[in-house]
């Protein structure tokens, strides 16, 4: 295992916890080194004439990492952290979220490495139809269909699929979490978010838990839905944060009134009704729920320790290290795995897909309607198999998932 000394990449992290729940399979080490490595890895540069008229050259990516249960599916991140380390990794989580819940996807994942935050929404324009046009040749809605991830939203998509179809024909297909108006399914934006509450409401009464004080790192599209979701099922939020820093107020926080202001693009530290604290602090407030949604590797070795939630809920992708991880099983502080806690967002996206390979639009109540259906037996699935096995959560989720693409990747001979 690497230590906290020798930073520990995203890569590190996944591949540990796939090892942890092969180990339990009892897979093979030729099964075991096919499915760790991805299929394809694509690496574009990415110029961009700035609206200043400087010439700013990013680097984008996308990785394939395993298509033998359906298409490659998975987000295109546009943020600082988003190198090729980032993305592989989270193209390997995606390939073990898809076939937790059963939906017949692989797993891929994209991005560019810049600030979206500094673009202007022109600058965006320009930098998401460049990339695309440039990693077009391994996309199709057969092949690998994009969904936005951090600093993507349904705009960006929409460029996209604009920019795919101008070589090869109208194909809504090709992205999903695109605006309703060009074949977006009705509750994708919030799916994620939604998701998250469902898989809350689960382990309340499975686990015991309480929702009186929630804290929740990240207020961007997943992080805000979630919020809005919780507060409507009577939670108390005390705490939020973004790329700025975060908000506390032990009283509650007012999300509905905090939605419109993130929704205006204004820092949440110019909020005046609540106390300032750092992005660090809000993860050691006392609460009940802890919710990173936002960036990965939040939880470490190094801070594990003071964390003062009852249960968390990876809503982010991959925000526990492996040290983070080991720390918080030993004070005996569950985690529910982002593979589980965040996967409506991708159940929505096929549902989407579905609907435009139909041409056919499902109402608000059918949305969510099998979404908490999957989700649902999905969350009893792993709860059954952490308590009879008396193994992690995480290991659990992975061994349903990796089980699945084990025996897809077996039958189609790709051992042979
Ligand atoms: P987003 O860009 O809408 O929001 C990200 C939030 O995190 C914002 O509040 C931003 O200010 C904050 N943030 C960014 N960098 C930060 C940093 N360095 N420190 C602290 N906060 C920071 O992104 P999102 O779509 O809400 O994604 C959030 C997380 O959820 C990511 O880990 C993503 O992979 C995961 N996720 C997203 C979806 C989806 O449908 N959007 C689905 C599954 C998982």
């Amino acid at each position: 295992m690497p230590s906290e000394q020798k930073k520990e990449s995203p890569t590190d992290t996944v591949s540990h916890f796939f090892d942890v729940a092969a180990k339990q399979l009892d897979l093979s080490e030729e099964i075991c080194q096919t499915l760790i490595k991805p299929y394809r890895e694509i690496t574009v540069e990415v110029p961009l004439r700035r609206n200043n008229g400087q010439l700013d050259l990013y680097t984008g990516y996308r990785v394939q990492h395993n298509g033998s249960r359906g298409p490659y599916k998975g987000g295109m991140r546009f943020h600082p952290t988003a190198d090729i380390e980032d993305v592989r990794a989270l193209a390997a989580l995606m390939t073990w979220k898809t076939a937790l819940v059963n939906i017949p996807f692989g797993g891929a994942k994209g991005g560019v490495t810049c600030n979206a935050l500094e673009l202007e929404r022109n600058e965006l324009e320009r930098l998401t139809r460049i990339f695309t046009s440039k990693i077009s040749l391994i996309l199709g809605p057969q092949r690998d269909i994009p969904a936005p991830d951090m600093g993507t939203d349904a705009q960006v998509m929409a460029w996209m699929m604009d920019e795919y179809g101008k070589r090869h024909g109208h194909t809504p297909e090709i992205v999903t979490g695109k605006p309703i108006e060009l074949g977006g399914s009705i509750g994708r934006n919030e799916a994620t978010g939604h998701g998250t509450s469902v898989i809350i409401t689960e382990a309340i009464s499975d686990f015991n838990l309480s929702c009186d004080k929630v804290v929740i790192q990240g207020f961007g599209n997943v992080g805000s839905h979630a919020a809005l979701y919780l507060e409507k099922m009577g939670a108390k939020i005390i705490a939020i944060s973004d790329y700025y820093g975060a908000i506390h107020n032990p009283n509650g926080l007012p999300i509905q009134e905090l939605f419109q202001y993130a929704a205006e693009r204004r820092p949440l530290t110019d909020y005046d009704d609540a106390d300032q604290i750092s992005n660090q602090e809000i993860l050691e407030l006392e609460c009940d729920l802890l919710i990173p949604a936002a960036i990965g590797g939040v939880i470490t070795g190094e801070n594990a320790n003071r964390i003062q939630a009852s249960a968390i809920f990876e809503a982010a992708n991959s925000p526990t290290t492996i040290s983070g991880e080991q720390v918080l099983a030993n004070r005996g502080i569950p985690v529910f795995p982002d593979i589980l806690v965040n996967a409506g967002g991708v159940i929505v996206s096929y549902f989407e897909w579905v609907q435009n390979i139909q041409q056919f639009r499902w109402d608000a109540n059918r949305v969510e309607k099998e979404m908490k259906e999957i989700l649902v037996k999905a969350y009893k699935n792993v709860s059954e198999i952490h308590k009879s096995k008396g193994i992690s959560l995480r290991t659990a989720a992975f061994m349903v998932g990796v089980s699945r693409v084990a025996k897809s990747t077996e039958l189609r001979g790709y051992l042979t």
